[in-house]
């Protein structure tokens, strides 16, 4: 049974809340993991009340913000068009994109996910992919995940396809691997994040190394 509190005004609340329920019972079957965790969400419908919840200046394509305790901030869908790059149908993806970083804290507990990686599976989960495959190539840099790593990293490349590397190398993982093995590595994470010995689950996992496996896909 899914535990959602959603806040957000009254007029059409019920409608968001049935969305909600389908985006929790759609992830929790396909991670098989139930989605019987405290989520608490809130809905704004002016950007300069989501920007004063989550503490920063936020690009037009920011709509949704996960926070350290799990709590998510989204738009409301009626503000999309209005207050933000996205039309009103992006809604459910990105639903699903925050609700995978709150089902991201309860599968590692405190641990900390390389941002590429929780970025990666969260843009696969909520049917993000297709927005990057069409798109023109990039440059891909030698070992470009380890730089995509930490939040400061992520923040040196966020505007240069760090987003779009995370999205597609993460895809190709899963596709070419299987989800579960993604999910293992992420069970394997320690509380504080050291990309050495993340190399090392990895290739204890995939049977393959980091900067290999990134090669084949940069290849392909
Ligand atoms: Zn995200």
């Amino acid at each position: 049974m899914s535990n959602f509190t959603l806040q957000g005004p009254k007029r059409g609340l019920n409608v968001i809340k049935k969305e909600v329920e389908k985006a929790l019972a759609d992830l929790g079957g396909q991670l098989h993991i139930p989605a019987d965790f405290p989520i608490v969400i809130r809905l704004h419908e002016s950007r300069a009340n989501y920007e004063k919840r989550i503490g920063m200046k936020t690009p037009p394509w920011h709509v949704g913000n996960t926070s350290a305790d799990g709590s998510i901030d989204i738009l409301h869908p009626n503000s999309f068009e209005k207050q933000s790059s996205h039309p009103k149908s992006d809604f459910i993806k990105i639903l699903k994109h925050e609700l995978w970083h709150a089902f991201a804290k309860k599968i590692v507990g405190a641990a900390a996910i390389p941002v590429w990686l929780n970025e990666g599976i969260a843009m696969y989960v909520a049917g993000q992919v297709d927005q990057y495959k069409n798109q023109r190539g990039y440059y891909i840099e030698e070992n470009y995940v380890a730089k995509l790593s930490t939040e400061y990293g992520w923040s040196v490349y966020a505007n240069h396809d760090a987003y779009k590397h995370a999205c597609l190398f993460t895809s190709f993982l899963i596709e070419k691997y299987s989800f579960e093995k993604i999910l293992g590595l992420l069970r394997s994470l320690n509380k504080n994040y050291y990309h050495p010995q993340f190399e090392e689950k990895f290739k204890e996992i995939f049977g393959i190394s980091l900067s290999e496996a990134e090669r084949n896909f940069a290849n392909q």
